[in-house]
């Protein structure tokens, strides 16, 4: 799948089955952002991807996206970059200066770093936080038990304009329920923005209100290494 012809075929399908899931929930599809997740994929990809008119990418990985999006930041005014993988504090000052959304706050030290880069830079990423709905302990994100607190921290002690939410549910479970859960602490927070939703959910998180969906392999096709 990585002729650009193809790569532009699976996006118009993307595009279509989401604007047919925004529809029968009800929703304007304009609602929902398509976040094409770039993560390990080869360059040639990528530049067929920026061909089609797509802006919105997400990465995981903060040395990875720096390789791959400084050299292509002035080319793409428009460019939103998402960082959709766990961020380390140590490299909190890297991210802020690259990504203009940092989907992954999920600990007051992090909290902390970002908001000191912040402060440092004069730049502001939107902030999501990420919220572990599957309590998974080797998974990222904050319990959802804590995340009313942690939100309300990361905006008063912090100063973080913290927008939104995001999940990963569990690879075994159905994922409705997942997506129910991260909607409702959405909504008693005041949050607007909801990242949820992959390759083989999406159209399930658009249901369940999301408006950001983040598609990795049915867009590019497979990443050649899986890390
Ligand atoms: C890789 C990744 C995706 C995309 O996954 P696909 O199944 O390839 O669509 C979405 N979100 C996060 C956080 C990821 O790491």
């Amino acid at each position: 799948m990585s002729a650009p012809s193809d790569i532009s075929a699976a996006r118009a399908a993307i595009l279509e089955r989401i604007s047919l899931a925004a529809a029968a929930a009800g929703r304007a599809p304009e609602t929902v952002t398509l976040t094409a997740v770039c993560k390990q994929q080869p360059d040639e990809r990528v530049e067929a991807m920026l061909a089609t008119g797509q802006r919105v990418f997400g990465e995981n990985r903060v040395q990875e996206a720096h390789g791959r999006w400084l050299p292509r930041r002035g080319r793409y005014q428009d460019l939103q970059l998402r960082l959709i993988g766990p961020l380390q504090s140590n490299k909190a000052a890297e991210a802020v200066a690259l990504f203009d959304v940092i989907e992954s706050l999920d600990r007051e030290k992090l909290a902390a770093a970002v908001a000191d880069a912040v402060q440092k830079q004069g730049r502001a990423p939107d902030i999501l936080v990420q919220v572990n709905t599957g309590e998974e302990p080797q998974k990222s994100g904050i319990a959802p038990g804590e995340v009313d607190a942690f939100i309300a921290a990361a905006r008063s002690t912090y100063d973080l304009p913290v927008s939104g939410l995001m999940c990963i549910p569990p690879v075994d479970e159905a994922p409705a329920m997942h997506f129910a859960l991260l909607a409702k602490i959405a909504a008693r927070n005041g949050l607007a923005t909801l990242s949820m939703g992959m390759s083989d959910d999406f159209e399930t998180a658009v249901r369940f209100g999301a408006t950001h969906v983040r598609i990795g392999s049915a867009l590019f096709g497979a990443r050649p290494v899986d890390r």
